[in-house]
């Protein structure tokens, strides 16, 4: 839980007459200064040695500058940098040759988090990250997660339908589809079990679909149930199917989501082919992310059993889950009997869906090989020279289900070229001002392992965070889209402006042309539609959950962002999200990995060089406020005359004053730029719950949550919203003061700085 010793100390910034700016990174400072004190000590020679060394000086600064990046120009060594001349050299780093020998080098083979091919990969970023002079380090943590050791389905009965699954993921031709490493698809956190029983459809498996079942007399109870991928996350499936009963659980791909359907599967288009199958985890990450025999604490590899929850009394998904190809599923599907199933359930299979149960039957088969694995972060860092206690913390996963191009290999080859960026200032003496810091998470898809189990171990220290930037299928396709809290929406807009598109123009004029598109509805990348906005500016997310900036945002209360630029991607957590498809159908010549490299760059330095931090509470507050109201309004609904949310309300809109305020100070000296920057960090901070939410206390946040029924889909204001699902008049009566006391808690530090 300690700090982590800064092994090398940033040296001195010494500043001499040839080479001006810092020279502690060519080197030549070290030697020039040990010339000065030998000249010191014979003052008649001074003179004469002083020019030599000046000379010498110039010579080598000359000599030494490195002059790396495509298109970046040497910079003119000790002039002084204004902002714009800084990012202007940054931008012109990125490179499209590099991002796409990173990505031919992370997608060679399959690297499941805790396998060697996995370790490896850290280690080529550790490499790419010294490389770029940040202080290294690969931290291992040993988490409890299953790899499959027999997975079989099989359908049963009617004699004469034949089914054995799941079958190998198999096109006409991809390159990389038959590596024996690539592991059989499966369910993480999935348990081992061997049920035959009657199959029913229940669409989706979202709450609304098993009360239709229930309206409809079809018990799930002990039988295998079947539902499809797709409106929420796959943990909230085999949660539902947990409290309803099921014995089993199937999740598959309908072409309708995801295959041909949507357009030609692959190889032909990039949708997913008849055997592509989504793996996944099922964990219940939206009750607790991380390893689920650490709860709160750091899976670190000496942590003594005791401090372990066993195994089996975590909280694990009890009932055995399995995903599987719309090729496996069909046979099922096509001979369900029962009820025809409501016709929003229909998917895109040649036949009309019923809903069972039976006759169908299917034994479902499935041995998991639970174990304490190592999974290996990589922490990159480079201290800051005006601000060093303030971290600017940038990440993105590593892990990968399989080949994983797009998930998460687009985002590593975009972070490691915005690191090479970052490197190309440091090599001319530049320091940011506050510290920033890279993350290269692990283990991911089991359920957010490395970056929760990180900031567990450091929770103490991280309160110095200014702000995390996320990334993770950074690129599948052309369309940028965003999602922060909404005091860092502006500051998205701000950065998309000042990056070139492929498309030309900037990523900004963009992002605004493709919502203008009725084609493409979704801006914000990740899929998550603002639940308010207040202006017709181009609208930027709101952050579920779903990726690694849960840790720092929903249990530290550390302002995040994500970014991601999307297209048409079939082939998500299957074998087929290989370097060939990548090339082929999200990213030909790598440019939009070029384009996100240079936004989360960007993000990074501004974060890390700005005076006054660029938030906006003022839009934070007015957004609260439509959350109340939208709450309020839903709870009138329900009770006629519910609770009053006046105090809420008022400490919203008090926020958002506070908010306008703050925007408007202009600080006289440093010690009041540090306390207007300290109440802008912290006033994220203030918005945790000290208890967190009912039921899942890790979730300390009190205006974002991954909706328990929703799973990636942000809830807003989640107790207040889920007390009114729950139709609890004096839950709501107890969030809305929990709620009240974070917005004044919150305001009340913003108005300090007056
Ligand atoms: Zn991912």
């Amino acid at each position: 839980m300690g700090s982590w010793p800064y092994s090398v100390q940033i040296e001195k910034r010494a500043i001499n007459p040839s080479c001006g700016a810092a020279t502690s990174s060519c080197g030549v400072a070290r030697i020039a200064s040990r010339l000065e004190s030998a000249c010191l000590k014979v003052p008649r020679l001074i003179c004469a040695r002083r020019a030599l060394k000046r000379f010498m000086l110039a010579w080598l600064c000359f000599a030494l500058t490195p002059i790396g990046g495509s298109g970046g120009a040497a910079p003119a060594v000790g002039e002084p940098r204004t902002q714009a001349e800084l990012e202007k050299l940054f931008l012109g780093v990125p490179d499209p040759k590099v991002a796409e020998e990173d990505m031919r080098a992370l997608t060679s083979s399959p690297h499941i988090a805790g396998s060697p091919e996995d370790k490896k990969t850290a280690d080529f970023v550790a490499q790419k990250f010294r490389e770029a002079g940040l202080e290294t380090e690969i931290v291992e943590y040993k988490v409890w997660i299953n790899y499959p050791s027999e997975i079989s389905v099989d359908v049963i009965a009617p004699s004469g339908v034949k089914m054995h699954g799941p079958r190998p993921e198999h096109v006409s031709s991809d390159p990389y589809q038959d590596d024996p490493r690539i592991v059989v698809p499966y369910s993480g956190f999935s348990p081992s079990g061997d049920v035959a029983a009657e199959v029913v459809y229940a669409n989706y498996g979202r709450l609304e679909d098993f009360k239709r079942l229930e309206q409809m007399k079809v018990d799930v109870r002990g039988k295998i149930v079947i539902v499809r991928y797709g409106s929420n996350y796959r943990g909230v499936k085999a949660y539902l199917a947990q409290q309803f009963g099921a014995a089993g659980l199937l999740i598959y791909s309908d072409p309708l989501e995801d295959g041909y359907f949507k357009g030609d599967p692959y190889p032909r288009g990039p949708w997913r082919p008849a055997t592509g199958v989504q793996r996944g985890s099922i964990g219940f990450s939206f009750n607790l992310p991380g390893d689920p025999t650490t709860p709160g604490i750091a899976s670190v590899p000496g942590l003594p059993q005791s401090q372990r929850t066993l195994p089996q009394r975590a909280e694990m998904p009890k009932v055995p889950t399995t995903p599987l190809s719309w090729a496996d599923a069909e046979p099922i599907l096509r001979y369900l009997a029962g009820p025809e199933s409501p016709r929003d359930w229909q998917g895109a299979l040649p036949f009309t869906y019923h809903v069972g149960p039976g006759p169908v039957k299917v034994r479902l088969h499935l041995k998991q090989d639970y174990a304490y694995r190592s999974i290996w972060n990589v922490i990159g860092r480079v201290r800051g020279s005006v601000y060093p206690d303030e971290w600017v913390l940038a990440g993105n996963h590593r892990d990968a289900w399989v080949y994983g191009a797009v998930d998460p290999g687009s985002g590593t080859v975009a972070m490691l070229e915005a690191v090479r960026g970052l490197g190309r200032l440091l090599k001319t003496g530049w320091r940011p001002k506050r510290t920033v810091i890279f993350g290269s998470w692990d283990g991911e898809e089991h359920g957010l392992m490395g970056s929760t189990e990180w900031v567990e171990q450091h929770a103490a220290e991280l309160d110095r965070a200014v702000a995390y930037i996320n990334t993770d299928s950074a690129v599948s396709g052309r369309n940028f889209g965003a999602s922060a809290v909404p005091s860092l929406k502006q500051f998205m807009r701000d950065v998309s402006k000042a990056v070139p598109s492929p498309k030309g123009g900037t990523v900004y004029e963009a992002w605004r042309a493709a919502g203008e598109n009725p084609q493409q509805p979704d801006v914000t990348g990740s899929g998550r539609i603002p639940v308010v906005q207040f202006n017709a500016d181009v609208p930027v997310g709101d952050l579920g959950s779903g990726s690694d900036y849960t840790p720092f945002l929903q249990h530290l209360g550390i302002a995040s962002t994500d970014v991601a630029s999307s297209g048409s991607y079939g082939v998500y957590h299957s074998a087929f999200d290989d370097f060939t498809w990548f090339q082929r159908f999200a990213d030909p010549d790598f440019t939009y990995e070029q384009e996100m490299a240079r936004v989360l760059g960007l993000e990074t330095l501004r974060l890390a060089d700005a005076e006054l931090l660029p938030y906006d509470y003022e839009n934070y507050g007015r957004e609260i406020t439509a959350y109340v109201r939208t709450a309020k309004e839903r709870a009138e609904k329900t009770f006629g005359k519910p609770p009053s949310f006046d105090a809420a309300l008022e400490a919203a809109e008090r926020l958002a004053r506070a908010g306008a305020a703050i925007a408007g100070v202009r600080p006289k000296d440093t010690a009041e730029t540090v306390a207007v920057n300290r109440a802008l960090r912290e006033a994220e901070r203030a918005l945790l719950l000290p208890n967190g939410l009912p039921g899942r206390p890790w979730f300390r946040h009190a205006i974002y949550a991954p909706g328990r029924y929703t799973g990636y889909a942000a809830t807003v204001i989640p107790g207040v919203n889920e007390a009114i699902d729950a139709g609890d008049r004096e839950a709501i009566e107890q969030q809305l003061a929990a709620l009240t006391a974070a917005l004044e808690r919150a305001a009340v530090m913003l108005e300090r700085t007056r």
